[in-house]
């Protein structure tokens, strides 16, 4: 096993603000490792007056010609830049990422190059992005559609993938032309922090990224309720978004959320079962299940249903638990001690209720677990619909198997939860499997396979699970405000030249 902390651990920060580092504040958050005990990074505790300073130099940046009036093709090649400066410097920010998100380095690497594709693709959306002209509105009238830069943009961003929620994001608000102050997750900030550093050394203008670090109750309500913030996007909880939605809504501020999921694979007997029971397996293990659009139902064709579970359940158990950076873990552990415990409550309260653990469902112990959160990929079976594991998001290696005898009966179980992010199909009768992926519910659906897709494609919730997209062209729309402006060519409006003339 290689050691807990990089080279560069423990890492203590200030705020980054208006292009430069703050001194740390004498308050420290500090950040221990959930693998093995051990301090990995101090970051500073933001305060409202923090924040002050922050929007501040958004606002100024927005304002002046730096960033908003910098034409398409030059905030461009500074993205370009930027993203070049990340992948220069990928291996050491996703040692960084690993060891404070808690992620097996092995299974995270793509997290990285997808942050690299997120800020080109945006990039290329500054270099391209358009209005429209209206020339049906008669000989004499023209109408321009045109796409404004919103402002200030605070982003709220949480644990599980510091950085790829970040990027769902941030290329997207600077390439609109916008500027922003960034609040990550307390116990993972480092990245955001070491990213905005590279934005500079790319030559991103001074105040166009800002990081103020500290706790949500703090930092994120300061910015939630600044009056200088144009749009709140935010990534979290669905328990966080609905008081930020209804923050937001007090001051008539736009908000984007991106919520909490509870998605449900439907399996048909009529499936590839191999490539099933791998996409399952990589649904519910992949980051330890802590993944917003994780597969955490799965809906079985009762005439399938024994021998499936079993051959998963095998599968399940050959899944390798380790530290970030144990070179063939295929997950690791558990963001910190109190999610462990609440994850463990779940089980065992499913188990009370009726469900049967088919695998998994205790804490590792011995030699390498003993100082770490780890828990190891966990099968309940026989769950419910009145179950509260069947509802709620568990946001650990957690899977809940139910059966279904008619195509009606699947729909019905994996669209009868609140949530609506993800869902799964899987069948090789293409009508049955169009058809019912028509009928889900859900921002996403994955139709013989798992979190698959690119940088192109939408992302976002129905439901429960968030308001607004990411990614793709509409990521850019949600930092822009529209314009109508109408022009007169040639004779005066008639109606005014009566009255006035
Ligand atoms: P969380 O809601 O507890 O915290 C998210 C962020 O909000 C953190 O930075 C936190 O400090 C901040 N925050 C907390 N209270 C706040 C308040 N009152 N005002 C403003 N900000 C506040 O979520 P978490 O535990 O960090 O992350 C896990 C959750 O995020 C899960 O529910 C998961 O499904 C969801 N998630 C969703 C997506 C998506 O794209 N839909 C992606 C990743 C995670």
């Amino acid at each position: 096993m290689k050691p807990a902390q990089t080279d560069l651990s423990p890492r203590i920060y200030g705020h980054f603000i208006n292009g430069t580092f703050t001194a740390p504040t004498e308050s420290l958050i500090d950040r221990h490792s959930p693998a093995d005990g051990s301090l990995l990074a101090q970051f500073s505790a933001g305060t409202a007056t923090d924040v002050d300073h922050a929007v501040a130099a958004a606002l100024k940046a927005f304002k002046g010609e730096s960033w908003a009036d910098m034409s398409g093709a030059n905030r461009a090649k500074l993205l370009n830049r930027f993203a070049d400066l990340i992948a220069d410097n990928a291996d050491r920010l996703l040692r960084i990422e690993a060891e404070e998100a808690s992620k097996s380095v092995r299974m995270s690497g793509h997290e990285v190059d997808m942050v690299v594709d997120m800020t080109r693709f945006a990039a290329s959306l500054a270099l391209t992005a358009k209005g429209e002209a209206h020339t049906n509105l008669g000989p004499e009238t023209l109408a321009l559609v045109t796409r404004e830069p919103a402002g200030v943009v605070g982003m709220i961003v949480p644990w599980n993938f510091p950085l790829v929620c970040l990027f769902q994001k941030l290329p997207y608000a600077l390439a609109a032309g916008c500027t922003a102050v960034i609040k990550p997750a307390e116990l993972t900030s480092s990245t955001t922090l070491e990213v905005a550093k590279l934005a500079a050394e790319a030559g991103i203008p001074a105040g166009v990224i800002n990081v103020v670090t500290g706790a949500g109750t703090v930092v994120g309500e300061a910015l939630t309720s600044h009056p200088d913030i144009a749009v709140i996007s935010f990534t979290g909880s669905t328990a966080v978004g609905r008081k930020i939605g209804a923050k937001c809504g007090e001051s008539i501020k736009r908000v984007a959320l991106e919520l909490g999921g509870k998605s449900a694979n439907i399996v048909f007997a009529d499936a590839d079962l191999e490539a099933a029971l791998d996409g399952i397996l990589l649904s519910f293990v992949f980051n330890q299940g802590e993944v917003c659009g994780a597969g955490t139902r799965l809906i079985l064709e009762e005439t399938i249903a024994d021998t499936f579970v079993t051959r998963l359940a095998e599968r399940a158990r050959r899944i390798r638990v380790g530290h970030p950076f144990d070179a063939d873990a295929d997950m690791s552990a558990l963001i910190h001690e109190a999610h462990l415990n609440k994850v463990l409550s779940y089980v065992n309260g499913a188990a009370a209720d009726g469900a049967t653990v088919v695998c998994g469902g205790q804490r590792l112990s011995g030699d390498k677990y003993d100082k770490g959160c780890f828990i190891a990929p966990t099968i309940l079976n026989n769950v419910t619909p009145d179950m509260r594991v069947f509802q709620e998001e568990i946001f650990g290696p957690v899977l809940c198997v139910s059966t279904f005898k008619t195509v009606d009966e699947a729909v019905q179980l994996a669209n009868s939860t609140d949530y609506g992010l993800n869902s799964g199909v899987w069948s090789k009768d293409v009508d049955k499997l169009l058809s019912t992926a028509r009928k889900l519910k859900s921002g996403t659906v994955f139709a013989n396979t798992y979190f698959e897709g690119g940088v192109q494609l939408p992302q976002g919730g129905v439901k429960t699970s968030g308001v607004g997209r990411e990614n793709g062209l509409d990521a850019l729309h949600e930092y822009t405000e529209l314009k109508s402006t109408v022009v007169k060519l040639g004779k005066r409006q008639p109606a005014l030249a009566h009255t006035i003339a």
